[in-house]
């Protein structure tokens, strides 16, 4: 029986990447009905909403979507439709492998991170309050009055929540899924020595949830700062690291940058029983439309979700399809050239031919 997938193709270069991994996905022969669904800016040019519940049911009753970038302006304008889909949906786990390719610029060789990111609370629960609104003069009245410290009364507040439920189903969920990859070691990220209400929760949370798992992997602790300084230093030392959502989204980037950029990695949200797969790159708008961009991030996020629907050996050999074409270095992208103006430097939908070629 063929599987039923939602498809969102996205803005900006999210037409072309998601299109290309769509066409490799089908090419492992792995049987899927896909639904397209609309989502970001071309779902508001067509239908005036940015996220129309016709998409968010479409996810709901598949249970798995593959996902294009989508657009957010910065400062104003509206929130994050990916932020929004990922709160709908409560797909609280966002997870980011980080793996070194052969043929991929990077400083460093044979890095295999996994990164556990808590996807629904911290600084992106969107519970902001605006400069000067009276709102914002009222919440920091309230504020000085319950802890003794002054707030400059022209200041904008963004609220930092962080639950014992979502910091012990994230921490539980990378355990769980470090375990049954057998991995070797789960480092918790934190920054509990300055924010003790909230980094300090999600440390001890994620201490009482590590005791389930004594004997099983090995499970240590980390500074953010340090923890981002270790990465660039020595990024060997570490396996698997699950964080709250800020420092997640941070670091994510920063593993993506140690084996070669956005353009090679791929991403996950998870939820109990639903899950959308994106690229970690957004939709760079510069590049839209001009068939320019990698499209491997893409395609490994099809890698994972391929995973997700149990076709593991369709996975794998969709994985290794994109690894040997990199490795050729032929049909690939400007950024996987040695330097990025090389004319022989192909396009998405090319780079992607090359990928299907191999699969056949
Ligand atoms: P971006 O990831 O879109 O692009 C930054 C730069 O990275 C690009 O200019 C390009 O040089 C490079 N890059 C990104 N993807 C690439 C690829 N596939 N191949 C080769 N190079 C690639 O980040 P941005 O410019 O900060 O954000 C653009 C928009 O995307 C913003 O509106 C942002 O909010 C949004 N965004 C969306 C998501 C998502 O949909 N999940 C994630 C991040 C950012």
């Amino acid at each position: 029986m063929a599987h039923k997938i939602t498809f969102i193709p996205g803005d900006g270069i999210g037409t072309d990447v998601s299109t290309a991994a769509q066409r490799c996905i089908d090419a492992t022969g792995v049987k899927i009905e896909w639904e397209e669904a609309i989502a970001g800016l071309s779902a508001q040019e067509k239908c005036g909403e940015l996220l129309p519940q016709a998409t968010l049911d479409s996810i709901k009753k598949n249970k798995v979507a593959l996902k294009g970038p989508m657009g957010t302006p910065i400062g104003g304008g509206f929130r994050s439709v990916n932020v929004a889909i990922r709160h709908a949906l409560d797909l609280y786990a966002c997870v980011r492998p980080a793996k070194s390719y052969i043929g991929v610029k990077s400083y460093f060789k044979d890095i295999d991170l996994l990164i556990f990111r808590e996807n629904s609370e911290d600084l992106y629960a969107g519970i902001e309050f605006e400069e000067g609104k009276p709102e914002t003069k009222a919440l920091i009245a309230q504020i000085e009055a319950g802890s003794k410290k002054k707030i400059r009364p022209d200041s904008g507040i963004s609220i930092k929540p962080i639950s014992i439920t979502a910091s012990a189903r994230i921490v539980k969920f990378a355990f769980e899924q470090a375990i049954n990859l057998k991995r070797k070691k789960l480092t918790v990220v934190h920054k509990a020595n300055i924010m003790k209400f909230t980094d300090g929760l999600f440390l001890r949370t994620a201490r009482e949830v590590a005791k389930n798992y004594e004997g099983k992997i090995i499970f240590e602790e980390a500074i953010v700062d340090n923890m981002a300084m270790q990465l660039v230093q020595k990024p060997h030392n570490y396996d698997c690291l699950v964080l709250p959502n800020l420092y997640g989204d941070i670091l994510s980037d920063l593993c993506a940058g140690l084996v070669g950029g956005l353009g090679v990695a791929p991403g996950a949200n998870i939820g109990d029983d639903l899950a959308v797969f994106e690229a970690v790159h957004g939709s760079a708008p510069k590049y839209a439309g001009l068939n320019k961009v990698n499209p491997t991030a893409m395609i490994l996020s099809g890698v994972l979700m391929l995973r997700y629907i149990k076709e593991e050996s369709a996975a794998q050999k969709l994985e290794n399809a994109v690894k040997d074409v990199i490795a050729e270095g032929k049909f690939v992208t400007y950024d996987l050239k040695p330097t990025p103006t090389d004319p022989s430097a192909v396009g998405t939908r090319e780079m992607a031919d090359a990928i299907i070629k191999r699969l056949k």
